[in-house]
């Protein structure tokens, strides 16, 4: 009977369909995995991709962010030495040495020679490196007090005197505005001051008022002070 074909292949295909040619499809014996074909395909495709993703998407961003990270700080470190290099460039070459009264100038006074010039201010105000170069003396010395002595790269030495502290050693390596020492009243002087030569090639001496000005820093008062036999401080 066709009847009882019929519920043998509903069997097979269950409650699916009930058309003729539906079930003459479903009776080929491919009929059966089609049907379940569409829900396991469907769901596989929907957890694979799924899972695996961000497994790899954050494997690759964390790599990317540490190659990232390494550029970043390599192009800051030479950022760094750019600013440190332009830095140096921009600084002034000569500074001037100490801040205060200009009360002696350069020349002859009471008959001798004065080799540098005087700036009084209060005991401690920073004296500061009128040059890059290497300090050649930092102590005690006749007339002084204490001197420190500082030879630029181009054979300019600077001298400062009467220092009641000192900053730096001999030897040690300073820029010009450094601080190198604080002002005092040691040795030959009357008043907190301080005593200020520069030296061409080391070895002779010419007016340091002259000297800053071809660099650019004017000392107030330096003009008619100098040469002046009325300061009322020493050497
Ligand atoms: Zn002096």
């Amino acid at each position: 009977m066709s009847a009882a074909s019929a519920g043998s292949v509903m069997d097979v295909a269950g409650t699916h369909s009930a058309e003729a040619s539906d079930i003459a499809l479903l009776a080929n014996g491919e009929a059966a995995p089609a049907t379940g074909t569409p829900d396991a395909p469907s769901s596989s495709t929907s957890a694979t991709p799924s899972l695996p993703e961000p497994l790899v998407v954050s494997a690759f961003d964390s790599t990317a962010e540490n190659a990232q990270s390494a550029m970043l700080y390599a192009g800051t470190e030479i950022n760094t030495q750019r600013e440190i290099a332009e830095e140096q460039a921009r600084r002034p070459k000569v500074a001037l040495p100490a801040e205060g009264t200009f009360t002696s100038g350069f020349g002859m006074r009471w008959g001798a020679m004065h080799a540098g010039i005087d700036i009084a201010n209060a005991n401690g105000t920073p004296i500061l490196a009128a040059t890059d170069g290497v300090v050649i003396d930092s102590g005690p010395a006749q007339g002084f007090g204490n001197w420190i002595r500082i030879m630029s790269d181009d054979g300019t030495m600077t001298v400062y005197g009467h220092m009641e502290s000192l900053d730096v050693r001999e030897g040690e390596r300073v820029y010009a505005g450094q601080k190198i020492a604080g002002m005092g009243n040691m040795g030959f002087s009357t008043g907190s001051h301080l005593h200020f030569e520069v030296l061409l090639d080391g070895s002779q001496h010419i007016d340091p008022v002259i000297w800053l000005a071809q660099h650019g820093i004017y000392l107030a008062g330096a003009g008619s002070v100098e040469g002046s036999t009325s300061s009322p401080f020493g050497s």
